[in-house]
């Protein structure tokens, strides 16, 4: 086989990323590995037909590689080329990312909060997350779209809001769903709320969701007491289990938020051949990289970069932007795998 003789030649067993190109050019699958040579071999020996590898290198006629200077550039620069070439084979990143569940909440007219498992698409909505337990997230999301009257209906429902002006009249207006009849929802399908009335629950919500308000749940709490008030006390009880999954919510972001914040220092990576490098990471992503620095010159320089990268005010919110997200949950699980690799980290304060 011409791969298989074409590695032999030429690859080393050091860190690095490659690539498996179609006979038209197209990247078909990219992967990274600590020892490049090794791990390429092992694609000739797959013992079965329905095998990953197999399938890969029966699409593939080349393959290319480059060399990183450590494992951990290697996992930087796999993810990068994934997102930006999306090769076929490549799921098996997806399905990591899938075991997380993130809280989306949607553009439009009438945004709705929904869980989502995985990275999310690049269609403009805010994530928040990463969590695990879906089905519990799934919940308390229920509540809080309940507490503040938010959608929860199919995303292509149609809206009409009660100061939606329409040239050619109002719409037929059917009735709203027995969500609006409960008053889990304000109604905007059927014109029972203006925009801003609506837009003004989506701000609660997110609000909420990064830590700065705690609306929903005190108003879930005056309507317990009035109920208890009322000696309404299985209405009470339900508002109180309500309570709960709401304030196991916002726990869960504040987990959140430290783990975020936490993922900010200084980190050196021993390199290959002495190639260390300096990895600069705020909130889970990676500012920015250079040669570890070895001379006084190197290490002025750096404190200026250390400056525009930490110094510019972030808020501290559980949202991540969706492009973030991939290096976000790559981050946390590298320093999880490898707790020992704290040791290589510091503050950027005193850099
Ligand atoms: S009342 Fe209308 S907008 Fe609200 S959840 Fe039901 S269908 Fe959707």
């Amino acid at each position: 086989m011409r791969m298989r003789g074409v590695v032999r030649e030429g690859a080393l067993d050091r860190p690095g990323v490659y690539r498996m190109l179609s006979p038209d050019g197209e990247v078909v699958y990219v992967g990274k590995s600590k020892k490049v040579r090794t791990r390429l071999l092992s694609y000739f020996r797959c013992a079965y037909p329905e095998d990953k590898g197999a399938r890969i290198l029966r699409e593939a006629t080349s393959i290319d590689w480059e060399y990183t200077p450590s494992e951990f550039a290697a996992l930087l620069t796999e993810l990068r080329l994934i997102k930006r070439l999306r090769p076929r084979f490549n799921v098996a990143m997806k399905r990591d990312a899938r075991h997380y569940a993130f809280i989306k909440l949607s553009r439009g007219a009438a945004p709705k909060l929904l869980v989502v498992r995985g990275a999310g698409s690049e269609d403009g909505g805010v994530y928040y997350g990463p969590f695990l337990g879906a089905q519990r997230i799934g919940e308390a999301v229920r509540e809080l779209s309940d507490a503040l009257g938010l959608r929860d209906c199919s995303l292509d429902q149609k809206m009409y809001f009660a100061d939606q002006g329409d040239l050619f009249g109002a719409p037929v207006r059917t009735p709203g769903c027995i969500r609006h009849e409960v008053r889990k929802c304000l109604g905007p399908c059927v014109g029972a709320c203006t925009v801003n009335a609506y837009a003004e629950r989506v701000s609660m919500a997110r609000a909420f969701l990064e830590g700065a308000d705690d609306g929903p749940i005190e108003r879930l709490r005056g309507d317990m007491q009035s109920a208890s008030d009322r000696m309404e006390f299985e209405r009470a009880a339900s508002l109180r289990d309500k309570l709960h999954r709401l304030e196991e919510l916002r726990e869960q972001f504040g987990r959140l938020r430290f783990a975020v914040e936490t993922l900010s220092f200084l980190y050196t990576v021993r390199g290959h051949e002495g190639d260390d490098r300096l990895y600069l990471i705020r909130r889970g992503r990676v500012r920015a990289e250079v040669p570890a620095p070895r001379t006084s010159r190197d290490r002025r320089s750096l404190n200026e970069l250390v400056q525009s990268v930490y110094s510019p005010p972030e808020r501290q919110t559980a949202s991540v932007p969706t492009h973030e997200i991939d290096e976000l949950l790559l981050l946390s699980s590298w320093f999880r795998r490898n707790p020992a690799e704290l040791d290589n980290t510091r503050s950027a304060v005193r850099s």
